[in-house]
């Protein structure tokens, strides 16, 4: 089967002076993605190797660059969805570990549970040989002091250069294996300990190659009351399903029944794309059938 990958770095109002560098990180996750799968390897290894370029990209609000919560501190959360076996692995609330998304990874090949949490998470990680980072090595001066106005003052977006950034991508590989992965840094100035949509199985994230797999972006309190990327993969199973024409109907539902917003990527068992927001801007990209990038925002 020909291999197929999209990756997402947020739905957000994306200012002027952060689009090329969106841009230009999708494009490189997608490159470094594609190598992968273009040369037979797996979905969990793309998806993964896609995201660790998004995390580490200060642009995006994963990993490196996260936002910050209203203690002044990052907390990340990430899964990996594996479409064959339908098991995840996810961490949430993580202030020590900067790439989110190789944890996730272990924990779905690895662990008898699918989540780990907080200090759990963290030990987990140190378990398997990952060495914890110091988490002021994740925080960027933009969000530093976006949190120092929102402190002095309050909470408001003009602060932000920018309010979104989470990041995913679905890979299917040769051997039409499917699998989907989400990182993020949360909502900026939320309460210590909120977790989003983001790692939760179905909300931020959902892989089944009967159908497709989904990553979601966006408001995350919205999309889990809608458990957006379960309901797109849902919507996947018809024998008339269009990528594209599901990602808009989740649009449509997460707007009149949540009244939210963000944006999904997804990928149907064939390798189809679909990609749909109602933000101002959703950073996306996709390998097309030819093999070229494709990236907007
Ligand atoms: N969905 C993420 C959350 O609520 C944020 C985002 O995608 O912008 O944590």
């Amino acid at each position: 089967m020909k291999p197929a990958l999209i990756v997402h770095g947020g739905a957000w109002q994306i200012p002027a002076e952060a689009a090329d560098a969106c841009r230009e990180g999708c494009r490189h996750a997608l490159e470094i993605g594609w190598r992968i799968l273009s040369r037979g390897g797996s979905a969990e290894d793309a998806a993964e190797a896609a995201i660790v370029v998004l995390e580490d990209d200060p642009v995006f609000d994963a990993g490196t660059g996260s936002h910050l919560n209203r203690d002044g501190g990052v907390e990340l959360d990430a899964i990996l969805m594996n479409g064959a076996t339908l098991k995840s692995g996810a961490i949430a609330s993580v202030q020590k570990i900067r790439n989110p998304i190789q944890v996730a990874r272990r924990v779905l090949d690895s662990s008898e549970h699918s989540m780990f949490v907080g200090a759990g998470a963290e030990k987990f990680a140190e378990e398997i040989g990952v060495k914890l980072c110091d988490p002021e090595d994740l925080i960027v001066a933009r969000e530093r002091s976006a949190w120092e106005l929102c402190r002095e003052g309050k909470h408001v977006s003009e602060h932000h250069d920018h309010q979104g950034g989470t990041v995913g991508a679905v890979a299917v590989d040769v051997h039409g294996h499917l699998v989907a992965g989400t990182s993020t840094g949360g909502t900026c100035c939320k309460r210590a300990g909120r977790v989003g949509d983001s790692p939760l199985v179905g909300c931020g994230c959902y892989a089944d190659e009967e159908a497709g797999g989904a990553s979601c972006t966006g408001w995350g309190e919205a999309i889990m009351r809608i458990v957006m990327a379960k309901a797109a993969v849902d919507m996947l199973r018809a024998p008339d399903a269009s990528a594209q024409l599901v990602a808009d109907a989740c649009i449509r539902l997460l707007a009149r029944r949540a009244h939210g917003t963000g944006g999904l990527i997804l990928l149907d068992r064939n390798g189809d794309a679909g990609a749909a927001f109602n933000t101002s801007n959703m950073a996306w990209g996709v390998i097309k059938p030819d093999g070229s990038v494709f990236v907007t925002i």
